[in-house]
């Protein structure tokens, strides 16, 4: 069984403060994982001064060096989470300033992945706390803009949300259409369990890989992602799924024959190759 592959569709590595990208890697790999889709940290983890540019140069960073020194591949996702755009205006930025800002962030997001050097847009979205009217919208803007930016490079958008059921799934497709993005492009981060389509609207579930959520959506497809949110912060132990949990909840799944080498294979490499348009040499 030690050879079946298995990819965490969301976790992050942060030398700063946990213990960075060849630990994290390592740990991984020990457990049974192949394959890590990294995206950036907010500028604010990094420090101050850190602007969106760095923020997503810095992730790449890290893959890279996953990539020459363990045995774990690894793919950046570059982006600007929805709570910068509300720290800018908390810290008194006006909101125009702040969504420009963000835009810029966003367009040069699409200029990574255009380079080869990240495979996806994200994480992006709008906030889990709650926004005055006018902000939401800037954060619903931003979210069709880097839909279309996804779009034009025909690569996918990682959207982190508010806990999103079957409505929020609808609104982001609606989304998506009107852009004309594929809605498996769209992948929802931090999951349920909505793997039918009536859930999802056509979107791609990334489910947190807790055990509860991973049977119940295993009890309605094998359509959909696999990852565990791992902030790599020590501050913040526990916060989320450890960076070993989606190996590990797979090879049990398997001993439990509630899905065989099949099913993980279609669920680890190739849904993460048709969203990413990746090959993953395996
Ligand atoms: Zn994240």
């Amino acid at each position: 069984m030690k050879n079946i592959p298995v990819t965490d569709n969301h976790i992050h590595v942060d030398p700063l403060n946990g213990e960075g990208p060849i630990e994290v890697a390592n740990k991984f790999h020990r457990a049974g994982g192949s394959f890590m889709i990294i995206p950036n940290k907010p500028t604010w983890t990094v420090n101050e001064n850190c602007s969106f540019k760095d923020a997503m140069e810095l992730v790449i960073r890290y893959v890279d060096e996953i990539n020459r020194d363990t045995d774990v591949r690894a793919f950046a996702v570059v982006g600007a989470h929805p709570a910068e755009l509300s720290r800018r205006v908390k810290a008194g930025m006006n909101l125009e300033t702040a969504e420009l800002q963000m835009r810029d962030a966003l367009k040069n997001a699409q200029k990574l992945v255009l380079d080869g050097k990240a495979v996806a847009i994200g994480e992006v979205g709008r906030p889990h706390y709650d926004v005055s009217p006018q902000e939401l919208e800037v954060h619903n803007r931003l979210i069709s803009y880097s839909m279309e930016l996804a779009k034009d490079v025909e690569c996918p958008v990682q959207l982190h949300t508010e806990s999103a059921g079957s409505e929020q799934f609808l609104e982001f497709a609606q989304m998506a259409d009107k852009v004309n993005i594929p809605r498996n492009m769209v992948i929802k981060h931090f999951s349920g369990a909505f793997v039918l389509e009536k859930e999802n609207h056509g979107l791609t579930p990334s489910l947190i890989a807790t055990k509860d959520v991973v049977k119940t959506g295993l009890k309605k497809g094998k359509n959909f992602l696999m990852e565990t949110d791992y902030l790599d912060d020590k501050t913040r132990p526990g916060a989320v799924l450890g960076p070993k949990t989606v190996p590990r909840r797979t090879l049990e799944l398997l001993k439990q024959g509630l899905i065989d080498e099949e099913d993980a294979y279609l669920i680890h490499v190739t849904n993460i190759e048709n969203i990413y348009n990746i090959d993953l040499g395996v």
